[in-house]
């Protein structure tokens, strides 16, 4: 038995305010080169980019994720980085959601390595260390923060770049950046940390390691999302933090399942964002996660938000088709929800009949 080496991100500054230790923490990494920002351009003109602490010759970027995060954003944006004097920049800092992050990562990757970055879609193709990388969530569930992949939208697929080299070296934790993030959003994107623990509780992988955070990160979902959506407490903004760094950290030991892996294939084909594509999905897979999806559905009811219906009614059997190709490339996403035998256990009809109860 082979066990992982787990790379976790070396620092992390967690409590109400920490933003302002932005500088101060970047301060020990300037050389003589500039940093890089990329902002989610959702801030653009808002309090929160004001507040970044800007160096003469730092570059900000506020980042366009109408699109979730593509390949070739990706490349581009590491042309315009490179562009800005010519040498590569001390270091990339992602302001914003998952997308944010995970083009912070890619980018930071990508001033090292060679090529395109679809080319590294994959697990372990990284073949040099990034760029000094951080990230400041402004919003909370993915646990991007924490894994070891950048997830993206390549030519072909839908595929995280997965390495130790992806893992940020340091984050920034202030739940004072997720007070406004618009109700519905903040659901689906804690939603994807609440599938993400189930995914991992109910899978093959399943360790003590992944145990112990999953667990936590359940209880901690569902504290918040059983509360009257009136209930701001300020420490709600606290509990969806730690719950999104902590499901990060149970399936960065174990893996997600069939729900992550059917999104993936909806999500390429529709374009459908992480969060709601999720939980579109896992609101039909009973028979893999009964519990969950119970629990799932208390959720949406005390939160007061309905699920969209019949979202494949005028979708095509050629898209379904390409769904299930993407869905089934996330072998170990497979492997870790039915076990070593899961293509005896799942069929292209049956992801057929699943895809068509969405
Ligand atoms: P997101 O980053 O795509 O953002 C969703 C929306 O929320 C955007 O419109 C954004 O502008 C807005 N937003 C963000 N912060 C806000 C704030 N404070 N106030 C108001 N609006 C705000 O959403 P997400 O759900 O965090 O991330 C989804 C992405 O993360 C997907 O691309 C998915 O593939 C990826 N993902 C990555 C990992 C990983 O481990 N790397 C894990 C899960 C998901
Ligand atoms: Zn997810």
């Amino acid at each position: 038995m082979n066990f992982r080496n787990f790379k976790n991100v070396a620092n992390t500054v967690f409590g109400p305010g920490s933003f302002e230790q932005t500088d101060e923490i970047l301060s020990e990494k300037r050389g003589n080169s500039f940093m890089t920002f990329l902002l989610d351009d959702v801030f653009d003109g808002k309090e929160l980019e004001k507040r970044i602490p800007l160096h003469d010759g730092d570059l900000l970027i506020k980042v366009d994720i109408s699109n979730e995060p593509k390949t070739s954003y990706v490349d581009e944006l590491r042309q315009q980085v490179m562009a800005h004097t010519g040498k590569a920049p001390d270091g990339v800092i992602g302001i914003g959601g998952g997308s944010t992050m995970d083009l912070a990562k890619a980018v930071a990757l990508m001033l090292t390595n060679p090529g395109s970055s679809a080319d590294y879609q994959g697990w372990d193709l990284i073949k040099n260390p990034a760029a000094y990388h951080a990230a400041i969530p402004t919003l909370s569930g993915t646990g991007a923060c924490v894994s070891r992949t950048t997830v993206l939208t390549g030519p072909e697929k839908k595929l995280g770049i997965n390495s130790d080299y992806t893992v940020f070296d340091q984050i920034i934790l202030d739940p004072e950046l997720i007070k406004d993030v618009p109700p519905d959003q903040r659901f689906y994107t804690g939603m994807d940390c609440f599938i993400h623990c189930i995914e991992s509780l109910e899978g093959t992988f399943l360790n003590a390691f992944s145990r112990g955070y999953a667990e936590k990160a359940c209880e901690l979902c569902l504290e918040v999302f059983l509360a009257s959506p009136d209930d701001d407490s300020e420490d709600a903004d606290g509990k969806l933090m730690m719950a999104s760094l902590f499901g990060g950290l149970s399936i960065a030991y174990s893996q997600v399942g069939v729900c992550h892996a059917m999104s993936y294939g909806l999500s390429f084909v529709l374009g459908t964002r992480h969060g709601i594509g999720n939980s579109i999905v896992f609101n039909v897979l009973d028979e893999y996660y009964p519990e969950g999806v119970k629990q799932f559905r208390e959720m949406l009811a005390k939160q007061d938000f309905e699920m969209p219906a019949n979202i494949m009614k005028d979708v095509s059997d050629d898209d379904i088709d390409k769904m299930i190709d993407v869905a089934l490339i996330l072998e170990p996403l497979w492997e870790n929800a039915l076990g070593k035998d899961w293509k005896q256990k799942i069929t292209r009809e049956k992801l057929k009949e699943i895809y068509k109860r969405m």
